[in-house]
């Protein structure tokens, strides 16, 4: 058997079920490596006593007969989901030191499932960024080389799960915050359709946008994890009124017309034109070509179709996810939630200063943007505008999936970029938001799988994304290409 650290969630669950290994043995493994690994600054928070205590209570559930392909699987949370047994930051010194009285259900359901978390892994302040950079404690690095970043907001996740410190992770993406960590790490992750997994417990950002999903290192992984988290939950009026899903079956049930050797038979994947463009980094286009020929020879074929307000999904989404957090972070007033100023003259000053102290940079950036797009005489000229256009948006893609089963393409624009590099312009990272910003806005599901590497060796990652709730087709088409290549088994050198 390989060091138990390179096991995914699958194997690991195989292993247990054999009896080669049990949930105690793995958790101290990798809390040992944790220990030398902490420079890494993917964990914010790390729950060793706990984690102990739950993989010994899954080894009994285990003894006692129970099975399931997660009991005693470690994994970690991004520090945006409420967890009653270790603090919640959501990457912001507002809220230091707070302790939650309620899991969030995804965290809930894991916990269900028989998952053991070492604790919280770090990400950017509020889930606003792409670097990890914004986080208000320290930065996440990539494995792959640590001057650069792990991509972001779940900076952290992703680089815990490349790392080799965690088989899996929790994640959350409001414009690419699973998939472009994934891509820059070299790991899988899905954003499944908004409603899938329940917001409830999730810190909110944009609440139009926000959505939970796993990250790992196969799309199998990703399947059992996402089976788990998912499914309808009374607490959160946008969470859809499905049955519970097996996403694992979806992704295994052949294709009708697929052989061995075609499992993608008559699959029908769509390039949208304007995810190619003159500006895409040389080095990632190559990568992802060499995806999509395996995808072909798999028997997929490729269809040309055009997202034509691509370019467009920038402003729109730099307009409604800050006019939501607007809202949504009014509700830190040192009061009802958050850091309150140690001295203050009135009410007014107060709140004034709290929410200076609190918030970093990026938070009031976009807390200032979005007040100004919601105010009388702006309302009209840019947030319902961004609502209209966000609507055209998501109807392109329902004019392309006439055309074609899934739609592929690149994650990011480059590969990761190094810490501080960006220095101090927001709009050069929003810019490189521009392949993932249209699925979220629509609302549909995504995915990043390891495509191979370009510039410095650093990983690239291939965009799927599916129509309303076709995971099963997403997980299906990612496993497949995942069987017939070794790129998602690659481990950045030293883990
Ligand atoms: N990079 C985007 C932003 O900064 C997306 C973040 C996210 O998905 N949470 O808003």
């Amino acid at each position: 058997m390989s060091p138990l650290h390179e096991l995914g969630v699958a194997e690991l669950g195989r292993a247990m079920a054999t009896g080669q290994t049990c949930s105690v043995e793995l958790v101290d493994h990798l809390l040992t490596r944790l220990e030398t690994r902490q420079s890494l600054g993917a964990f914010l928070h790390v729950d060793a006593d706990g984690a102990r205590a739950a993989a010994r209570a899954a080894d009994a559930r285990r003894a006692a007969g129970e099975a399931g392909p997660l009991l005693g699987v470690p994994l970690a949370h991004k520090d945006i989901f409420v967890t009653t047994d270790a603090p919640t930051t959501a990457g912001s010194k507002m809220l230091a030191g707070y302790r939650s009285p309620f899991d969030a259900t995804v965290v809930a359901r894991l916990k269900a499932a028989g998952t053991v978390s070492l604790g919280k892994l770090n990400c950017d302040e509020y889930a606003m960024g792409s670097a990890n950079e914004n986080s208000a404690w320290f930065p996440a690095h990539n494995p792959w080389d640590v001057a650069r970043v792990p991509g972001g907001s779940s900076g952290g996740s992703a680089a815990a799960v490349a790392a080799r410190l965690l088989p899996a992770s929790t994640g959350t993406d409001t414009g690419g915050s699973i998939r472009q960590p994934a891509s820059f790490t070299g790991i899988s992750g899905i954003k499944p359709t908004y409603g899938v997994c329940s917001r409830y417990g999730m810190i909110a950002f944009a609440s139009s946008l926000d959505q939970a999903g796993p990250l790992a290192r196969s799309a199998e992984d990703c399947a059992l994890l996402l089976s788990a988290m998912s499914g309808f939950d009374e607490r959160d009026a946008t969470s859809a009124q499905r049955p519970p899903q097996d996403f694992t079956a979806q992704m295994l049930q052949p294709r009708a017309g697929a052989t061995a050797a075609k499992p993608l038979q008559g699959l029908r994947i769509g390039l949208p034109r304007e995810f190619f463009p003159a500006g895409l980094s040389g080095d990632v286009a190559a990568a992802v070509r060499s995806a999509l020929a395996e995808l072909e020879k798999l028997g997929a074929t490729l269809v040309d179709v055009s997202l034509p307000r691509t370019e467009l999904s920038i402003p729109v989404y730099y307009i409604i996810a800050p006019a939501e957090a607007s809202s949504n972070l009014s509700r830190y007033d040192g009061v009802k939630f958050g850091h309150r100023a140690a001295r203050y003259t009135d009410l007014l000053d107060m709140y004034k200063k709290s929410r200076s102290e609190g918030f970093g940079a990026e938070v009031k950036r976009r807390i200032m943007i979005g007040t100004y797009v919601l105010s009388h005489g702006y309302y009209d000229a840019y947030y319902l505008q961004a609502q209209k256009l966000r609507r055209m948006i998501a109807d392109d893609f329902q004019a392309c999936f006439g055309q074609c089963d899934l739609i592929a393409g690149p994650v990011a624009p480059t590969v990761a970029w190094k810490i501080g590099e960006q220095g101090d312009d927001p709009v050069k990272a929003y810019l490189a938001d521009i392949f993932t910003l249209p699925g979220s806005l629509a609302g549909l599901p995504g995915m990043s799988v390891p495509a191979g590497f370009g510039e410095q060796a650093m990983p690239v990652g291939l965009q799927l994304i599916g129509n309303y709730f076709d995971e099963g087709r997403l997980l299906h088409a990612a496993h497949a290409l995942q069987l017939a290549t070794d790129w998602h088994r690659r481990a950045p050198a030293g883990t």
